[in-house]
């Protein structure tokens, strides 16, 4: 790997909400990232950001970060860096990160509009690396977009890949149990919530199904997926059953989840989790309040493998929504997209 020149100065878009939070936190100290700029909408432009956040992780917010000046995010050229991490509601992302990346900035984005677009490449690094050379095919102007997938794809994702890679693949039935900070700042409110789940999240089931077969590079994958919306803070749980092409064991499946390493790992990028799925044998495990903070929250938790009596295998995941579903697995993109050399300019 050539060594990029750092730091790389990037900005966050949508840095007040519940996914720009974690960016602000986890970009602070980052060995090649330097935040220069935070954005959200008119309603925080021109407050500091410590004035405009309703900060709510529990480490402190960084001091340097609450005194920045909140910029509009469609003020671009008030809204500098090289890498711009958007966390922008999808209601108004689309323009404005084309505006972004016209005006030669690397979007690295969390919201959907642009993640099935054939020319944006959708990316869980340990599973379709290779797929960033579809930066090279984007006409968007100087600039590049690169998406994150949904949160609850990733953790099918990376629960898949080692089994698709070694076993092949060819359908899954997914249920989720979503965590309420997926629905960001404004989701749903403590009487919806309490006694009770919601078995709808808008969209969500569709883009499991389809994003799944983009990153696996697979048209001929099936996935489908039920989405619920439960009273956990963070941490989406997977329920998944799967059939596979060739027979395995399950000795071999749990050893293939634990041998599992992709290009993050070789290139020893900084975000990059030691162990990208992890297997827990408790009977019991995984649970979001134990097990969504696995290597920082970038670990795929993995546990209850056994035999369905429909498809050939099912067992449950648990993937950390706003670490390794969004902010976490932004920035370990954008770390690949550095060290392989796709960062324009
Ligand atoms: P959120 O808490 O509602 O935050 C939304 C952010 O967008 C805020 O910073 C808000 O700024 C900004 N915003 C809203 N309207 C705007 C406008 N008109 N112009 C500019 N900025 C505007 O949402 P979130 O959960 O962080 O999600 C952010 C994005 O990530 C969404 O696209 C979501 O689908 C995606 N995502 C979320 C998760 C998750 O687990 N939460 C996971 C994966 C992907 P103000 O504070 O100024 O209103």
């Amino acid at each position: 790997m050539t060594q990029p020149e750092f730091p790389i100065p990037v900005c966050v878009l949508g840095a007040t909400g519940s996914v720009g939070q974690r960016f602000i936190s986890l970009l602070d100290g980052h060995p090649w990232f330097d935040l220069v700029a935070v954005a959200a909408s008119s309603r925080s432009a021109g407050k500091t950001y410590g004035e405009a956040v309703r900060w709510s992780l529990p480490e402190p917010m960084p001091k340097r970060v609450a005194s920045m000046v909140v910029r509009s995010a469609d003020d671009i050229p008030r809204v500098e860096g090289r890498i711009a991490f958007s966390a922008l509601d999808s209601d108004v992302a689309g323009p404005i990160e084309k505006a972004f990346a016209a005006d030669g900035r690397f979007v690295v984005t969390n919201a959907k509009n642009h993640r099935m677009d054939p020319r944006v490449p959708l990316i869980v690094p340990e599973a379709n690396a290779d797929h960033l050379t579809l930066l090279e095919s984007q006409d968007f102007g100087e600039g590049r977009i690169l998406a994150n997938p949904n949160c609850s794809t990733i953790g099918l994702v990376l629960a898949l890949k080692p089994l698709a890679d070694s076993f092949g693949f060819k359908r899954a039935s997914v249920t989720t149990m979503q965590a309420l900070s997926g629905a960001g700042l404004g989701g749903p409110t403590a009487f919806g919530m309490t006694d009770n789940l919601i078995p709808f999240i808008s969209g969500e089931e569709e883009k499991l199904e389809n994003e799944t077969k983009k990153i696996l590079d697979d048209a001929h994958c099936i996935v489908s997926a039920q989405c619920n919306r439960v009273g956990v803070v963070d941490g989406h749980t997977l329920c998944i059953s799967v059939e596979l092409e060739n027979e395995a064991s399950a000795p071999e499946l749990i050893q293939t989840w634990r041998e599992f390493r992709g290009e993050p790992q070789e290139l020893q990028l900084p975000s990059a989790p030691k162990h990208p799925t992890i297997y827990i044998d408790a009977p019991d495990a995984p649970q979001p309040r134990l097990h969504r903070e696995l290597e920082g929250g970038m670990a795929t938790a993995l546990g209850r493998l056994r035999e369905c009596s429909v498809l050939d295998w099912k067992f449950v995941a648990l993937s950390h929504n706003t670490l390794r579903g969004a902010a976490g697995g932004a920035i370990l993109a954008a770390e690949l997209a550095v060290a392989k050399e796709f960062l324009p300019g």
